[in-house]
């Protein structure tokens, strides 16, 4: 992986070499076919391959003038790849980690890589496809409404034509998806991959006239057991959405006082000075430039490891015997680069957060301006577990852990949404100019850990300063990423609070574009990527857990709360439909 003599040693080879071409299906292909068995059969990691990558692809980049130069001169054509493969992140999803990684490792397997990127419509992937004449879709996604969208191009693929290969990765598909949404939609091959060391064999099998038949016969088998499971989970029963209502958190709010948060009273002297009616803006404070040196001390490094799909955990990882050596490299680079982040102003943290009156009603929030919680300014919807639980056993819902609006109890709730993102995007591009992947990924990955690391400290100081109900606690990282603290803080789209519209709500309430530049796509996906939300709850019994599936008659009435018809719920909703909406 080491650069540093690449142009020397390339040129040296050149000249070596009957033609520059000669130079990649020699010595370079040689070398990538060992980084491939290696990190095929476990022996190299991914850091080490993207390292390798980045060596071969400034090795290509230079030979390519002599090439074009051999075109000119001779007409001699120079295709060497095993295959074309057109990679995207689907509409209304920003994220690319994944997909970058996945495109660097098959191109070190020789696979001709045409990445068009993130948000991208399916009409340009399949007019793409066309055009460039691939061999292979690849489509990435990482939030709930991409699965839907990845439905949709596989449905565009058969209306038009299409017999390529699909491939389906990213966070939140999975094996079961693609076998009960996505396979039936289009005949041809589709098939799910788990990360980035799986898309190579895959690939090749897929490729391979010998090899292809034999995989798409164990993935269909393994489909249809799927597909077999998946429906018998669907026949489980499911309370009714009044069983479930009656079996809510049971949380004794008599003689419990909520606390007051402290930004509350001073914007009460504040607004006391002012003129007309308090607004939003007098509940809310804006980070303009947060202190990354300071984000840093809040970085939790286990999902640094996960995302370069270094199994094990932190910071034992740094001394295993296998791993070490790679996992301490690529924990060295990142501090490298995080010094550079910080001291040359890289990247900007920017955040809101936004603490108001609430109390709840039914399974709703109602958000208000005022303590008199008269008519309210907003509400926040939340969804119940339906799941037929054993007697005792609470069917949970956010809305569960606010006081309830007939107890007379002058509850709050708070809300928030920061980025680490801002500045990464040129900053990539800057890397990919120099054909430095690894560069970049680092940086993506470094983007996200300060975001969760901003997100971490906010809270902490929500806790601490703004709200201020637990001033006295004093906790490590260690403590602070094992959440031993009062309070949670869910985020729209996971799995407590599914339904990521409600990130729109958010977004009025705390003016979140206007304060800090982050955007919201419109499949609810946070740009820039490198950014979290979520809202604040106080309560110390609050606690995160699974809502899992619904039943029609919850779907329905949420669509009525919402203002939805019920087909624009079944659809936000899809990953949590305890039925099937086609029945
Ligand atoms: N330390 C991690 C970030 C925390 S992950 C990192 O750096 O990546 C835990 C966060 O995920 C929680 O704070 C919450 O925002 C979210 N979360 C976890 N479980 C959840 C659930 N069941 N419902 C909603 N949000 C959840």
């Amino acid at each position: 992986g080491i650069t540093d003599f690449i142009t020397e040693d390339t040129e040296e080879a050149r000249l070596a070499a009957d033609r520059p071409l000669s130079v990649i299906e020699g010595p370079l292909m040689a070398g990538m076919n060992v980084v491939g068995d290696l990190f095929g059969s476990g022996k190299m990691f991914l850091p080490q391959v993207v390292k390798s990558a980045r060596v071969m692809k400034q090795a290509v980049a230079y030979l390519l003038p002599y090439m074009d130069k051999e075109k000119e001169e001779k007409g001699l054509t120079q295709s060497s790849s095993a295959g074309k493969i057109l990679m995207a992140t689907v509409k209304g999803d920003v994220h690319d980690i994944g997909k970058n990684i996945v495109g660097v490792v098959l191109q070190c397997n020789n696979y001709e890589v045409i990445d068009l990127g993130v948000m991208v419509p399916a009409q340009k992937i399949l007019d793409k496809a066309r055009e460039v004449g691939a061999d292979l879709i690849g489509l990435s996604g990482l939030i709930t409404p991409s699965l839907d969208e990845m439905v949709n191009v596989a449905s565009e693929m058969q209306r038009q034509g299409f017999t390529l290969p699909l491939l389906i990765g990213g966070a939140t598909t999975s094996r079961a998806h693609t076998a009960v949404k996505v396979d039936h939609k289009y005949d041809g091959p589709v098939v799910w991959v788990k990360d980035a060391s799986r898309s190579v064999p895959v690939t090749a099998a897929l490729l391979d006239p010998k090899q292809r038949d034999k995989l798409l016969a164990n993935v269909s088998a393994d489909y249809d057991s799927l597909r077999a499971r998946h429906a018998a989970k669907n026949d489980r029963p499911l309370a009714t959405i009044e069983e479930a209502r009656a079996a809510r958190t049971p949380i004794e709010w008599n003689g419990y006082r909520p606390p007051r948060p402290r930004l509350l009273l001073q914007q009460d002297h504040a607004v006391s000075s002012a003129v007309g009616l308090p607004g939003a803006g007098q509940h809310v404070r804006v980070f303009h430039s947060v202190d990354l040196a300071e984000l840093r001390r809040y970085i939790d490094w286990q999902p640094f490891f996960n995302a370069w799909e270094m199994k094990g955990s932190f910071p034992e990882i740094l001394d295993d015997a296998e791993s070490g050596e790679t996992a301490r490299k690529l924990y060295d680079d990142a501090q490298v680069m995080l010094d550079r982040i910080v001291d040359e102003g890289w990247l900007t943290a920017k955040g809101v957060v936004g603490l108001f009156p609430a109390n709840s009603v039914g399974d709703d929030i109602e958000v208000y301006l005022g303590e008199e919680r008269g008519d309210a300014h907003a509400v926040l919807r939340h969804l119940r577990q339906q799941g037929a639980h054993r007697p005792g056993v609470p069917n949970r819902c956010l809305a569960d852990f606010v006081a309830p609006k007939e107890t007379g109890l002058k509850d709050y709730i708070g809300l928030f949404a920061v980025t680490a993102g801002i500045g990464t995007h040129e900053r990539i591009e800057k890397f990919k100019a120099e054909v430095d992947d690894y560069s970049g990924i680092l940086l993506e990955s470094l983007a996200d850990r300060l975001a969760e690391a901003f997100a971490e400290r906010l809270h902490e100081r929500v806790r601490r300063e703004l709200w201020g109900y637990a001033p006295d606690e004093h906790l490590d990282n260690h403590q602070l990423l094992k959440e031993q603290y009062a309070g949670i803080r869910p985020a729209a789209g996971y799995p407590a609070s599914p339904d990521h519209t409600e990130k729109e709500v958010l977004w009025d309430l705390l003016d979140v574009e206007a304060n800090t530049g982050m955007q919201l796509t419109e499949s609810m996906a946070m740009w820039p990527g490198a950014s979290v939300s979520g809202i604040y709850f106080s309560h110390p019994e609050s606690q995160y857990f699974v809502v899992g599936r619904l039943g029609p008659d919850q779907v329905a009435d949420y669509a009525e709360r919402k203002g939805w018809t019920l087909a624009e719920a079944e659809r936000w909703l899809s990953p949590n439909l305890g039925y099937d909406p086609e029945d």
